[in-house]
């Protein structure tokens, strides 16, 4: 694919587990997770702020931040999960002190990074559905600095 392409960097601190794992992954535990999010489009050089980009990157950085930037500081759990009522009770243990309540992620997926990436993709594609032009062409999602996932539009 010949065009041009953009990235930027959304970098969060999430816990999960993974329920079914057989190994280490299935106990609570936490990630500094980073996710590079491509987009393609045409260069716009018509006269204005954005002359010369594909997006300016405040407003794709605007895109991540509002599509998952409620995840940083929180806990992923597939929704199926035992664990989710116990964080529940917690959760409502909290507000009943007039804690704040913690940051819960419930999905119908095992948080994996490759479902991660798929969901980021998802919710910032939705989120520039507005500039049509615009596509994600792929979300890599770093769990740690070891291991990454890739999701790829094309
Ligand atoms: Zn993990």
């Amino acid at each position: 694919v010949r065009g041009t392409l953009v990235t930027r960097t959304f970098n969060w601190a999430m816990g999960h587990r993974l329920q079914h794992h057989e190994g280490l992954c299935r106990f609570p535990h936490g990630h500094s997770y980073s996710a590079e999010v491509t987009l393609t489009g045409a260069v716009d050089n018509a006269p204005g702020p954005s002359s010369g980009m594909v997006i300016d990157f405040s407003a794709l950085d605007e895109a991540i931040a509002g599509a998952v930037g409620h995840w940083d500081h929180a806990f992923m759990l597939q929704d199926s999960d035992p664990l989710v009522r116990h964080l529940r009770a917690f959760s409502d243990e909290q507000d009943a002190q007039r804690q704040p309540r913690p940051r819960l992620i419930l999905t119908p997926w095992a948080p994996t990074a490759e479902n991660i990436a798929l969901e980021i993709a998802q919710r910032v594609s939705d989120r520039l559905a507005a500039r049509g032009l615009l596509v994600v062409a792929s979300v890599r999602v770093h769990e740690g600095p070891k291991s990454v996932a890739e999701w790829r539009a094309l």
